[in-house]
Order: structure tokens, then C-alpha cells, then sequence
């Protein structure tokens, strides 16, 4: 049997599932253990300036503020999503012909890279062995992931390395902080990528903080505003609603709970072993590689003719469909990780309990093996 993934499907199928849920149990039944769970925590005073021209002027002020003490820099630039910023900032620096190198601590690196790359016509070259890590004469652009999508963190001597490397060169260096302007500086005490000596850097402002989906970029006002030029004219940045959003969540941002996360996850390991499951651990909890779990699935009923990736998505949408329990695979953008990856920092983890998690964990691996028995693949992910 040869199936390939339809990742607008699943995702429509994703969205489906967690609409029915809401409509019969309420939003309180949703269990989001991402780490995007995203927030708006706007008041009727936000929404009423919203409603003036002068809104806009007051938010800027404070994004300005409150961003550049989250990333350092001069400036800040608010952008409708983290891909935005990385698109904009290609865009502006690269040329066609050059090339952009980018070290990361495990590959894959962010779709969105490649991506532009290809779009301005540039080659495109990855690095996670920091023996490896070359810049040739060719360099438009040195780019860094602080923490990976499945949160593996780069260490501060790797990042310093690389930069060094980099000015070496006077080549720019920018930080794909999406979820590393948190947890490498929360969970490992690292600095801010800006006072690591990068150019610039973005963040994604729902990502391990309760925000709405959004970027935000920090550097020098000089290179910010090229890259504003760039943002405004593709018409990439954030507007004022989301604006708002970044601030309060900004406002009330404390790393105590991916604190607390990293000190609970070991016990929720430990109970998965307990299991004789194999997880890895992350900075705030745990995951499952999709080769692992089809690993788990073929100990269990032999050899499985399906592609990893789509029976990780099988497990997703079965612990969404069983437990209410969202994991990226389910509802993620075509090309995200499709590793099930449990961020116990998440706010959701508060509604269960360490054992009710294991509980679901290994009911799901059971469940996904009947639907590969009983080839139900693609009705569970796409009807
Ligand atoms: C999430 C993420 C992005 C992109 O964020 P979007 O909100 O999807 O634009 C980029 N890079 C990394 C490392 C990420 O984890």
C-alpha cells in the first residue's frame, strides 16, 4: 500500500474534531499540550483603542518596549507570523546566486528557510555537526536555529562559534528563536541571541508564552527598518489586534512554569519506561519520533507497510479523537514536525494528571495498532 500524507486534509479533519469537541463539552474539555497554546487576553479599554486610528500608535510604543526587553536589540518589528519575518528578512539580504547557510543543533530547520531560499534564488546549505560548519566566500547569510521544532537547544559555546565564525567574515547573522528566546533562556539560562552578538532575531509570540500566533523580529533599527520596508510592501506585518495580544502576553510572560516542567518531566519519563516505552526527553517534557512509534507499532503486530509519518499523524488524530489531547502532527502546517511531542509547561497540563497522561500515551499506541490491523488509515485522517 502506498499512501502519502494530504496534510491540508488531516489538518481540515484536525480542526473538525476539535470544533464537535467544543460545541458538545466546551472549550474546557480541550487539552492543548503543544506549547502553542496561543492566548488573547485583550480588555474592553484594548478594544476600544482598537476602534481609533491612535490604538496603533499606542501599541507600538509598547511592543517597542516590552520586545526589545524580551529579545534586546534597538528595535522591534511585530510581523503576522515568525515565517513572515524569515521570508521578509530573506527577501531584503539575500541575493540570487549566494548562499545561506544555516546551523542548527538537529535537522531539520524551519520549511520556511529552504523555502525562501529557493524563492530569491539562493543555495541553501544545513549544518548540526558544529565540526562541519563552513561558511564559503559565496555567504549572503548565516542563519542559527536556537531551539529546534522539537526543542532541541543549540549550547552557547556552538552559537558563539558559529557567530564568531560568522563576523569573521562580516557576514549577517540572524536567530530563528521561535520557541529559543524562551526555553534556552528559561531552562538553560543562555543570553538573548542579540547579546550572543547575532544581527537580528525573531521569536514566535505563541509559542511557550500566551500569546497569538505572530512573530517578532529584534536587531539594529537599521537592518529593522530594511526589512519593515520589505514586510510592509508584501503586506507581512502584524496588525493592531495582534499587536495587543503580543503585549499582554509579553506583560505577563515569567519562565516559572517551563521551570517547574523541566523538573516534573523526568517523573513522566520514568513512568513511560515503566511502561516500556522509549521516550526522549525535550526541555519541558517529552516526544516520540515518528520512527519510533512505528517502531512501537511493529514490536507490536509485526512488520507495517505505511510510512512513518502518516501513522505518527494516526496518533495524533486518535489522542485528539480519544482524550481531547492536541499534538502538532493533527492540526500542524503542512511540513510541520510530525513528532508527538507533550509539553508539560503547557497551562493545559494542569486538567489531568501525570498518571491520566501516561494512561492515554499508552491506550493510543494500542489504538493505532488496530486501525494499521484493521486499515483504517485514512478514515481517521480524513473523515
Ligand atoms: C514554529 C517555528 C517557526 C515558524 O513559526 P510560524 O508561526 O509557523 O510562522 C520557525 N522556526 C522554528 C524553529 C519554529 O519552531
Amino acid at each position: 500500500m502506498s499512501i502519502e500524507l494530504n496534510e491540508i486534509k488531516k489538518r481540515e479533519k484536525g480542526y473538525k474534531v476539535i470544533n464537535n469537541t467544543i460545541q458538545n463539552e466546551g472549550i474546557n474539555s480541550i487539552i492543548d499540550l503543544t506549547g502553542l497554546a496561543g492566548g488573547f487576553d485583550v480588555t474592553p479599554e484594548d478594544i476600544s483603542l482598537l476602534e481609533t486610528y491612535a490604538g496603533p500608535a499606542v501599541f507600538d510604543e509598547k511592543i517597542q518596549q516590552l520586545g526589545i526587553e524580551h529579545l534586546g536589540g534597538e528595535k522591534v518589528l511585530p510581523l503576522n507570523r515568525t515565517t513572515s519575518g524569515i521570508v521578509a528578512m530573506i527577501i531584503t539580504f539575500v541575493k540570487k546566486g549566494t548562499q545561506i547557510v544555516h546551523y542548527l543543533p538537529e535537522k531539520p530547520g524551519h520549511p520556511s528557510i529552504p523555502r525562501a531560499a529557493k524563492l530569491v534564488g539562493a543555495d541553501y546549505v544545513e549544518y548540526s555537526n558544529i565540526d562541519d560548519f563552513t561558511i564559503n566566500d559565496n555567504t549572503s547569510l548565516v542563519v542559527i536555529t536556537g531551539t529546534t521544532m522539537d526543542h532541541e537547544v543549540i549550547s552557547v559555546e556552538d552559537f558563539e562559534y558559529v557567530i564568531k565564525k560568522a563576523k569573521e567574515q562580516d557576514i549577517l547573522v540572524f536567530v530563528d528563536d521561535a520557541s529559543g528566546a524562551r526555553l534556552r533562556r528559561a531552562v538553560y539560562n543562555q543570553p538573548t541571541a542579540i547579546d550572543l552578538g547575532a544581527d537580528l532575531s525573531v521569536t514566535s509570540t505563541d509559542k511557550l508564552m500566551e500569546g497569538p500566533r505572530g512573530g517578532l523580529m529584534a536587531g539594529s533599527t537599521e537592518l529593522i527598518d530594511a526589512i519593515k520596508l520589505t514586510v510592509n510592501q508584501y503586506g507581512l506585518e502584524a496588525q493592531a489586534p495582534l499587536v495587543v495580544g503580543m503585549i499582554k502576553a509579553l506583560e505577563k510572560y515569567s519562565p516559572d512554569r517551563i521551570r517547574e516542567a523541566y523538573h516534573q518531566k523526568d517523573q513522566l519519563i520514568e513512568k513511560l519506561e515503566k511502561e516500556g516505552l522509549n521516550p526522549l526527553e525535550t526541555p519541558t517534557g517529552f516526544m516520540f519520533k515518528e520512527d519510533e512509534i512505528k517502531h512501537v507499532v511493529e514490536e507490536k503486530i509485526g512488520d507495517v507497510d505505511v510510512p512513518a509519518d502518516i501513522i505518527a499523524t494516526v496518533y495524533s488524530m486518535l489522542l485528539l479523537e480519544n482524550y481531547n489531547i492536541i499534538t502538532i502532527p493533527a492540526v500542524g502546517m503542512p511540513g510541520a514536525s510530525k513528532t508527538i511531542r507533550i509539553d508539560w509547561s503547557a497551562k493545559d497540563s494542569e486538567k489531568l494528571t501525570m498518571d491520566e497522561m501516561i494512561n492515554a500515551i499508552v491506550n493510543t499506541f494500542d489504538m493505532v495498532c488496530d486501525v494499521c490491523k484493521n486499515n483504517n488509515i485514512e478514515q481517521v485522517l480524513y473523515d
